[in-house]
């Protein structure tokens, strides 16, 4: 994964010239700001100094729950490398044959600039609209944009980046099922930075720690993580045991205070072992695995949701394998417009 440097040298900066009270998020259109007046406007790729779309902050990749954990210093927000910054239009640009629609990016401009359109294509608003181009960026305009930017972020953002349907991710779905697996744990990273978490993802390279990544919810619950996106998910499982060993062991972390998740591609199919070990392990050892997949996290990033584990919110076993239920009470989306059994990703295909 590359490194992100931000050091690019922006020949204009630019300056908002009113605060606005909102930001409209909405699927083929970029997204209007309104007004204290009333009025509103759509906002052009501002071509920020620290893009929010291109990068995390070290505070983000960083889950100092686990002082000392052996983590990925990867700043790049787009786990598959699609983005690049066009040194020409001073703008993000984006690789559509290698993006998977996750919507990391999008739902990090703080401006709306970048949306999806109707078929799950990333596009960007390089628009000039409502500010001011073109200034010089000495010091002082570099302070006023930074500060804007800041102010943009507390700004409720309300709407949907993309609505979920068979068409759509089954198109979605079609690289990360080939994607090759040096991205796997950057697209689970990455959707729960997104998603509100702190999350660091294991060293490439360091085989002493196991696991891929540990978490810490916005709302202060920490696990760790196993990513699996091919059919090995019982291994995953058991990974999960090793990795709350090693968290007790090493780190001093109880493994009562280890909400730990397996993030798949596709919920294991019923007759697979997964669901019965997840529900002996709760049954012998009372711990309680968590089951998520790789389209379920997109969809709560698609209808604006963080990711809020608290209370074994995502615990499924052999009695209960629906993430559908529960995606549908945290988006508030009471009918998803994806059919039962659709790729694994609300429930196991068979
Ligand atoms: S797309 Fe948004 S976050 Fe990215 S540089 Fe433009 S305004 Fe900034
Ligand atoms: S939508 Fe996801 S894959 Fe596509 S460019 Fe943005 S971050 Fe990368």
């Amino acid at each position: 994964m590359r490194i992100f440097k931000e050091s690019v040298d922006r020949k204009r900066l630019s300056i908002i010239n009113d605060m606005p009270i909102s930001i409209d998020i909405r699927q083929s259109s970029p997204g209007r700001v309104r007004f204290k007046n009333g009025s509103t406007s759509q906002i052009g790729c501002l071509g920020c100094i620290n893009p929010r779309c291109m990068s995390f902050s070290e505070q983000e990749i960083e889950c100092d729950y686990v002082s000392s954990f052996p983590c990925d210093k990867s700043i790049g927000v787009c786990p598959v490398d699609a983005l690049s910054w066009d040194i020409v239009i001073d703008a993000p640009t984006i690789d559509i044959c290698k993006c998977i629609s996750c919507g990391i990016c999008v739902s990090r401009c703080p401006i709306g600039a970048m949306y999806f359109s109707e078929q799950g294509e990333v596009h960007i608003n390089s628009n000039t609209g409502y500010t001011e181009k073109n200034k010089i960026p000495d010091s002082s305009v570099k302070d006023i944009h930074l500060s804007q930017i800041k102010q943009l972020i507390k700004i409720p953002h309300t709407g949907i980046l993309l609505n979920a349907s068979d068409t759509l991710f089954e198109r979605v779905y079609k690289k990360p099922l080939g994607i090759d697996s040096k991205y796997h744990n950057f697209i689970g990273r990455n959707l729960l930075i997104a998603l509100g978490c702190k999350c660091s993802m294991r060293r490439i390279g360091d085989v002493y720690t196991r696991m891929d990544a540990i978490y810490l919810s916005s709302t202060g619950t920490f696990g760790a993580i196993e990513i699996e996106f091919g059919r090995d998910t019982l291994e995953a499982v058991r990974g999960i045991l090793d990795d709350i060993a090693v968290l007790h062991t090493r780190y001093g972390i109880h493994r009562n205070n280890n909400k730990a998740m397996v993030i798949c591609l596709q919920l294991p199919n019923e007759r697979q072992g997964y669901w019965q070990v997840v529900k002996d392990i709760k049954s012998v050892e009372k711990i309680k695995i968590g089951t998520v997949t790789v389209g379920g996290l997109m969809f709560l990033l698609w209808n604006g949701c963080t990711l809020k584990p608290e209370n074994d919110l995502y615990y499924l076993d052999y009695d209960n394998m629906d993430l559908r239920n529960i995606l549908s009470k945290e988006t508030g989306v009471a009918e998803i417009g994806l059919s039962k059994r659709k790729l694994g990703i609300m429930e196991p295909m068979k």
